[in-house]
């Protein structure tokens, strides 16, 4: 049967990761969060010394990039990110790497770094990935694309329900301003924008529930792989 490859882009907190992960789940593929990847090098900055609130030492971070090893562990069906073998992957969802990560994400060295690692797992199809640009950039030849989108209001409401659930204190005006302000600099960098791939499939899940979206997006990839379109 015909592997695939499924790019999910779109805005902050619109549930790319939750229906990305049940496709790679429901079809037997890999399943990759680059936004992970993103959080990780924030992270290594972070705990280096190499950004602040308002300054980042560019060149420093450069200079450390190939120290910087991202891997994905599935573990019993959980996936981890691991940042030099450590898994740090409840360590990168704090409010501090999401008020910095798009700064580091704006880098056209590390974004070209993260790119070859991305890649690197779309050799043999069979390969759900979520980000920003990965039907734009990293494969634009992709099988199926999907863009997903909602309102700014409803996106905030769910991430400050999961924050509040994690145990993180976070009034939902800090989420929506981070949300808001994550979008304008994801859509406004110079290197690879947030933009709607060429070809993507454009869903807007404000009022629609997360079993319906799924059933649409599961028939759009069957409707690929047994060559129906
Ligand atoms: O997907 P997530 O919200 O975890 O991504 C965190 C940040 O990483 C985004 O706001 C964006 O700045 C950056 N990112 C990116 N390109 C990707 C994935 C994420 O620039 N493919």
């Amino acid at each position: 049967m015909r592997r695939i490859i499924i790019t999910v882009d779109g805005h902050s907190s619109t549930g790319k990761s939750t229906v990305a992960k049940q496709m790679a789940a429901e079809l037997g593929y890999i399943y990759i969060d680059s936004g992970a990847m993103y959080r990780s090098v924030t992270l290594y900055a972070i705990e280096h010394g190499l950004i602040s609130q308002n300054a980042l030492d560019k060149s420093a971070l450069l200079e450390a990039l190939p120290e910087i090893k991202i891997n994905f562990s599935w573990d019993n069906g959980v996936n981890k990110t691991l940042l030099n073998g450590r898994d740090v992957s409840e360590l990168i969802r704090s409010m501090e790497i999401s008020e910095m990560v798009s700064r580091i994400a704006a880098l056209p060295e590390v974004r070209a770094k993260m790119v070859e690692i991305q890649r690197s797992f779309g050799v043999s199809g069979g390969v759900v990935m979520d980000g920003r640009d990965i039907g734009s950039v990293v494969f634009p030849e992709a099988e199926l694309k999907i863009f997903m989108t909602a309102s700014a209001q409803v996106r905030a409401q769910r991430r400050h329900a999961e924050l509040l659930a994690s145990g993180q204190e976070v009034t939902y005006e800090a989420v929506l301003e981070n949300l808001q302000s994550r979008d304008t600099m994801d859509s406004e960098r110079a290197v690879s924008p947030l933009i709607v791939p060429e070809g993507a499939i454009v869903i807007d899940n404000s009022e629609m529930n997360q079993h319906d979206q799924f059933n649409m997006i599961l028939q759009l990839a069957q409707d690929r792989i047994f060559g129906r379109v």
